[in-house]
């Protein structure tokens, strides 16, 4: 269903403006064009009527002064005169009762009876009309009063017509014939026709109508320019500057001369857009700002839009990945590091369960995703964020080789050799694994220091430890126990191997010259599980033992913690 409103909502303003003054002012004109042609009816029939009652009077008048001179066939042609008037529809003479006269012989009987001859001749045929009834308000009216009575009667309820009931007097020159005993001789009735003021009526209802739609044609007319030069061309300029506005020129402004509210609306639009305007430079200026940053970064920023297109690549990233632009655009950003599930669970799952750290293009890369969403909490992208941590990479693992490395010797300190203790302790007592101790001291060193200087004896731990490094296998861990006191930790080796392995390195540094000059060592090996220890320190203590043995024994040899019945058989060569 259409409401009033909607329909009216479908036209223009302007439309809108015309229908309603057109309604009121159709309404207002209606309204006048009623009121006068209702008071020009009433004076075309008071106007009717005046005319009409002296007609009638004067006709009366003339019957009564022919009839008193008695010349009825006169007053009979009179009357048939009278009839052919087309404005009188109806003449007829009545008797007091309401009778119509001159049809029977009542009269012509009464007035022989009167005069005592037989003066007048009755009628062959008589006939008898009544025309009002004798009690009739009207008749009783004139009969009592003596005058003329108009009246209005409407006749098969369409037409009106003025009937005039008109008293005809006794006279003295009636009283011979018809006596002095009444003053009423009897009535005229004569109708009239309203047709000549009906169509005068018509024709003034026609031309007020005529002029009232000219008043609304030129009024409308005049309204339409008014409205269209005042309302519609002012309105369509700012609408179109409106749309020229809405579709990105900034640089727009309407001229507003006028104080009308039009003006008004002009000026608040240039005031509008002048904001929109510094809004939209300042907005400009702020993201040459961020692409400044972004394409300046040493990190590589990867953006995305609502539909995870790849819609910006710094020249960073473009660097870290060894990717153009335009691949990774392709490629999508699944495929940034050529793993799609490490992306997708660096996306979606925020990184966990995955590491923070991929290498990639021989760069070590770390990756940060997220997803980005506008107020609405809606989706609109997602940036990726790769930082490049190669360099710091490698200081953490010098740093870390630092921490751990005895800065004289090279190879690893003391506090490394307690982790590792530790850890290789409880790895083999879990898992029942061979884990080997070997522990030497240089003999005599502070001899050799006292004979040869501090810096020669350096010079030889420096040795001592280069020859470690190279001797021990990779999975051994050599460390410097302190002074001029050495250790190292040989996982998954029994306790023949980690004797052999010590003998051939005793030999090695009795056969070593550091600038032409020799040491020895004495050495005490170790093994689990064939010696039972709690703790750590335990195994160290045991080899401590086994070393201050071999001192004991005379130095430059290695003595086992544990027993060694095979060591007889073990090949010392090589
Ligand atoms: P022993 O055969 O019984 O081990 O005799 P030793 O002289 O080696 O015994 P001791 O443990 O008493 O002496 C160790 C010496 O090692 C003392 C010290 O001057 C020397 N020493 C310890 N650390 C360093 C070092 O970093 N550089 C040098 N040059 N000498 C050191
Ligand atoms: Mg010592
Ligand atoms: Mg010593």
């Amino acid at each position: 269903m259409f409401s009033m409103r909607s329909i009216m909502q479908s036209f223009s303003i302007s439309t809108r403006v015309m229908i309603s003054i057109a309604s009121a002012v159709g309404l207002m004109l209606l309204w006048m064009i009623l009121f006068s042609v209702e008071r020009q009816e009433k004076t075309i029939m008071a106007q009717n009527e005046r005319t009409m009652t002296l007609m009638v009077t004067h006709v009366i008048s003339s019957l009564q002064t022919i009839m008193t001179a008695g010349y009825a066939n006169i007053a009979h042609d009179f009357v048939e005169n009278v009839r052919q008037d087309r404005n009188i529809i109806e003449f007829r003479i009545l008797r007091v009762d309401g009778q119509e006269a001159f049809l029977d012989n009542k009269t012509i009987e009464d007035v022989n009876r009167r005069l005592g001859r037989e003066e007048f001749f009755p009628r062959d045929r008589e006939t008898v009309k009544p025309l009002l009834d004798p009690k009739d308000p009207d008749l009783l009216w004139v009969s009592e009063n003596l005058r003329l009575l108009p009246r209005y009667v409407t006749v098969n309820g369409m037409h009106e017509r003025l009937v005039y009931l008109a008293p005809v007097m006794n006279g003295e020159k009636c009283f011979r014939c018809h006596g002095q005993e009444h003053l009423l001789r009897g009535l005229v009735q004569i109708t009239t026709s309203l047709t000549q003021a009906e169509l005068d009526i018509a024709q003034t209802r026609v031309q007020a109508s005529i002029m009232a739609l000219g008043a609304l044609l030129f009024m409308l007319v005049l309204l339409h320019l008014m409205i269209r030069y005042s309302l519609v061309r002012p309105l369509g300029n700012v609408m179109a500057a409106m749309e020229t506005v809405a579709g990105g020129r900034l640089d727009l402004t309407i001229k507003a001369p006028g104080r009308d509210e039009i003006s008004a609306i002009a000026k608040s639009f240039n005031k509008m857009v002048f904001e929109l305007r510094e809004t939209y430079e300042g907005l400009r200026r702020e993201q040459d700002k961020l692409s400044t940053i972004i394409l300046g970064a040493l990190d590589g920023i990867i953006v995305t839009d609502g539909r995870q297109k790849v819609v910006l690549v710094n020249p960073s990233a473009e660097q870290m990945l060894g990717k153009s632009s335009q691949q990774i655009m392709d490629e999508g950003w699944e495929n940034i590091i050529d793993d799609q599930e490490y992306m997708r669970a660096m996306l979606y799952r925020r990184g966990r369960n995955i590491p923070d750290l991929v290498v990639y293009n021989s760069r070590a890369i770390k990756i940060h995703a997220a997803t980005l969403f506008d107020e609405q909490q809606r989706e609109v992208g997602s940036t990726f964020m790769l930082r490049d941590v190669t360099e710091e990479k490698l200081l953490e693992d010098k740093l870390r080789r630092h921490a751990i490395t005895d800065a004289l010797t090279q190879v690893y300190n003391r506090r490394f050799l307690d982790e590792s203790l530790t850890n290789e302790v409880k790895r083999s007592q879990r898992y029942n694994h061979f884990l080997g101790f070997i522990l030497f001291d240089v003999d005599h060193f502070k001899k050799f220091n006292d004979t040869y200087g501090h810096d020669q004896g350096d010079r030889v731990l420096q040795a001592i430890g280069k020859a470690m490094k190279e001797h021990f296998r990779k999975v051994d861990i050599p460390c410097r126990f302190g002074g001029e006191e050495f250790c190292v930790l040989l996982p998954d080796t029994s306790a023949t191997g980690t004797y052999v392995v010590a003998e051939r390195f005793r030999r090695r540094v009795e056969q070593m010259e550091v600038d032409g000059l020799k040491v020895t060592i004495s050495t005490g090996v170790v093994t689990m599980p064939a010696c039972e220890i709690d703790k750590p320190e335990e195994l160290v203590k045991k080899a401590d033992e086994a070393l201050y043995e071999a001192k004991h024994k005379g130095r430059n040899q290695v003595c086992s913690a544990v027993p060694l019945p095979e060591v007889s058989v073990v090949p010392l060569e090589g």
